[in-house]
């Protein structure tokens, strides 16, 4: 809303025209700031609006070139499954919108499964894609994350998933419910391996996928004001007829309140999960110095863009420090936070795996030691 479509009435609004609608191919409007981006900067910064940091959703492909090292991957077929087995129809036959969804996306189904490194160590990444049917768990998707975990375990890799969910896929009745128990199995067999499970919850994780194996990994980390929670935010306030918190199912909120371990912005995204198999694996890393795949753009941190652009050289290198300063503090708050959640878990007698030893034993030098290391390795480079 502006003050052009508050104010002025629809006649005169007429005769000066409607507010002409910017061409898509060029620009995109933030969500949040409502400031025009250019295409190109917002694909440079991995869809991270520039003025306000305001994280937008961000296409599959673009995050696994954005994670793995190199931007490499290979991509695993997506399991075959029955198409509509319920022959379900609503306003349309579920078939056509799966045969809109496919052509449109080039997808088999909601999920893509691939495998790389992530600073110099395996991983297995089971992907949401949110612009295929909103992204539902149905038959396919559960099936996509069940041969991940097998491909994590046989490859003793580390197994990330990223949702991004309305929930269950209404088409497919219980059998899509039935996929919440399957991919919990799933993400056990991976726990028994002693092999990392961490989920990075991006907007949004709501639904059936919420309320199964989004919310058990090792570490939760979720995407700067993603939204997160089961039923929506109005379905609940008419349930329950009361006013909801501010914030509420955001990322931030959660953190406050314990279900997100650590919120990361994408930029840091992909030296933190690297950080954190490293540090649960027990096996050395190599921090990625462009921090994310093959783009590197030379900002610190959203909103100060023009500030560090305006001057010269020196206070580039000296920007670069400080982000360089501020990794280190990030690092350490992230290995800090996984701490603590793994002593939690050791309080409630659950078996956290190897990885509780080097937890328990390290007091804070050694904390920080751990986080330093990669860093230190990179600095010469620099
Ligand atoms: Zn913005």
């Amino acid at each position: 809303m502006n003050w052009l479509t508050n104010f002025i009435p629809p006649r005169i609004r007429s005769i000066v025209g409607e507010q002409k609608e910017v061409p898509d191919n060029f620009w995109a409007k933030c969500p949040s700031c409502e400031k025009m981006l250019f295409h190109t900067d917002l694909s440079a910064n991995h869809n991270v609006c520039h003025y306000c940091n305001h994280h937008l959703r961000l296409p599959v492909k673009e995050r696994l070139v954005m994670l793995f090292d190199g931007g490499k991957y290979e991509v695993l077929e997506t399991p075959k499954v029955e198409l509509d087995p319920l022959k379900f129809k609503d306003k349309e036959r579920y078939i056509d919108r799966m045969k809109r969804s496919q052509a449109k996306t080039g997808l088999r189904d909601a999920i893509t499964l691939a495998k790389g490194q992530i600073c110099g160590l395996d991983a297995v990444i089971a992907a949401f894609n949110f612009s295929f049917m909103g992204g539902s768990m149905g038959m396919a998707v559960g099936e996509g994350i069940v041969k991940a975990a097998q491909e994590a375990v046989k490859t003793k890799s580390a197994f990330i998933v990223i949702p991004a969910s309305g929930g269950a896929r209404m088409q497919e009745g219980m059998l899509s419910l039935i996929q919440m128990p399957r991919t919990m199995v799933a993400v056990e067999m991976v726990k028994d391996a002693k092999l990392p499970y961490i989920v990075v919850l991006t907007d949004p994780t709501t639904g059936g996928v919420s309320a199964s194996f989004a919310m058990v990994g090792d570490v939760h980390i979720a995407e700067p004001g993603a939204q997160i929670g089961f039923a929506g935010p109005n379905v609940i306030k008419e349930t329950v007829r009361e006013k909801l918190p501010e914030g509420f199912q955001t990322a931030e909120h959660l953190l406050k309140h314990g279900m997100v371990d650590m919120i990361v912005p994408r930029k840091e995204m992909k030296n933190t999960i690297g950080a954190l198999i490293g540090l649960l694996l027990q096996k050395p890393y190599t921090k990625d110095p462009k921090k994310n795949g093959r783009r590197d753009n030379d900002q610190t941190e959203g909103g100060s863009v023009q500030g560090a652009d305006s001057s010269g050289a020196g206070s580039k290198a000296a920007a670069k420090g400080q982000a360089n300063d501020n990794e280190r503090a990030a690092a350490r708050r992230a290995l800090e936070q996984v701490r603590i959640a793994h002593a939690a878990v050791k309080k409630l007698g659950r078996n956290a795996g190897p990885q509780t030893d080097i937890l328990q034993a390290n007091d804070d030098q050694e904390l920080a030691d751990t986080a330093q290391m990669p860093v230190s390795g990179s600095a010469a480079g620099e």
